[in-house]
């Protein structure tokens, strides 16, 4: 398996990087430094949003009949790592990562033609209504439901864990319509406006002070049956569907970025943690490498037709605990630097003095944030369930 570069992924990589360094500004970078969440500020993320739909690079993963940009696999993983490496903000997954690719291919013509294109242009912002405070892992437990009135269903119950919920115009939910058979049988997929009447968006405020996430309750919500994707009963499979979409499978070039803002740091640490650190440091650094050549060889592996088993579990579960780790370590070759609360000097623009040294003040609020890496998308544990069951065939 041959894992370089080819001349045209080479030069396309030139062209990504020539493209960013003329259009990410001072602003646009620092918030992609200073976010610690999946996105960071919600201004820049759309000012980026836009810079890149007027580009026509908005959503890589769409076909491109839909306004994806025809890239190849290994053209979309040097897009997502470049971009990683600039520190250009992350725009919010769930609409173009997620329920855009999944209408391409599920969605009523319809609805493609009603949601894509604001989509594409930042009208439209989705947040994903899948986990419940009972169901997470075991999703196909969820209990929100939906009956049938007329041409609407009514839907109560309530979504929990909602990204960016705050922030969103629609929300793609999975809704109970059916408890006779097999819990995974009555599921059906709804695409929801938030501004529909009975929609409540309540915060949740994070260890590290920020609101990514929600709660959203739904009392007799009244939505057209026109709004399902796919059939009645059958939102498992569309579900199936977009869960392709969701994992990118690029770590290694952000964790790359920690590793290079830390390298200061630990060389400043004195003896007696030093040697152990700069261990530590070494390890880390060693296993971001490992995981660079595994996400390569998935992307040689996708470029060949060949299929990727686990792949995608294994880097989810390697670059989330490779992440979870650096920061360990940054936190605690801070020391007493870590302790302060400091979130102003966190915003863009401050001009507030940050307490130690100005790269570091985000160590602390990515320990907190990346905690949570392990658990969404898919926990650690259930990513090895499936590495189990499909490399060692348990
Ligand atoms: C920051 C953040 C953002 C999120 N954003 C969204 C979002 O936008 N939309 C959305 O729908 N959801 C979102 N989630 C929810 C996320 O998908 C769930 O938290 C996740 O699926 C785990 O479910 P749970 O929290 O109910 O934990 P549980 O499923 O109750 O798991 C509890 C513990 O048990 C372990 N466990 C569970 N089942 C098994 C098993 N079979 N074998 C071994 N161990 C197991 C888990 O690994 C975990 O350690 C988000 C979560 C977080 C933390």
């Amino acid at each position: 398996m041959d894992v370089s570069l080819t001349k045209q992924d080479e030069q396309f990589r030139d062209e990504v990087r020539g493209f960013l360094e003329e259009n990410l500004d001072a602003e646009l970078r620092r918030a992609g430094e200073l976010a610690s969440g999946i996105c960071g500020d919600h201004t820049q993320t759309m000012r980026w949003h836009k810079i890149l739909n007027d580009k026509g690079w908005v959503a890589p993963s769409w076909p491109e009949a839909f306004g994806g940009t025809g890239w190849s696999d290994m053209q979309r993983y040097i897009w997502v790592s470049e971009c990683a490496r600039a520190n250009a903000p992350r725009l919010y997954p769930m609409g173009l990562g997620m329920i855009g690719p999944t209408l391409t291919v599920c969605g009523t013509p319809e609805q493609q033609q009603r949601y894509l294109p604001p989509l594409l242009s930042g009208e439209h912002i989705w947040c994903q209504g899948y986990s419940e405070p009972g169901s997470g892992s075991d999703l196909a437990s969820l209990q929100t439901q939906a009956v049938r009135d007329g041409d609407d269903y009514v839907v109560n119950g309530t979504k929990i864990w909602t990204s960016y919920a705050q922030h969103a115009t629609h929300i793609f939910c999975l809704v109970r319509t059916d408890k006779s058979g097999k819990p995974q049988q009555g599921i059906t997929f709804l695409l929801i406006d938030m501004d529909d009447p009975g929609i409540t968006v309540a915060p949740i405020i994070t260890l590290a002070g920020e609101h990514e996430v929600n709660q959203v309750f739904f009392d007799n919500v009244r939505v057209p049956v026109s709004q399902v994707v796919g059939k009645e009963n059958d939102g498992w499979t569309v579900a199936k569907t977009l869960l392709t979409f969701e994992r990118s499978g690029a770590y290694a070039s952000r964790l790359g970025n920690r590793l290079a803002s830390l390298k200061q740091l630990i060389d400043a640490v004195e003896a007696p943690q030093a040697e152990d650190m700069h261990y530590r440091f070494a390890e880390l650094s060693v296993r971001v490498q490992a995981l660079e050549m595994t996400e390569f060889r998935m992307q040689a592996a996708l470029a060949e037709g060949q299929p990727t088993g686990a792949a995608s579990s294994q880097l989810k579960v390697m670059g989330t605990e490779a992440q979870q780790a650096i920061d360990t370590l940054a936190v605690e070759a801070l020391g007493l630097y870590a302790a302060p609360w400091q979130p102003e000097a966190l915003e863009i623009g401050s001009n507030e003095k940050p307490i130690g040294l100005p790269e570091t003040i985000l160590f602390m609020p990515d320990y907190l944030n990346n905690r949570a890496a392990t658990i969404y998308g898919g926990s650690s544990e259930v990513q090895r369930n499936i590495l189990a069951k499909l490399a060692l065939g348990f």
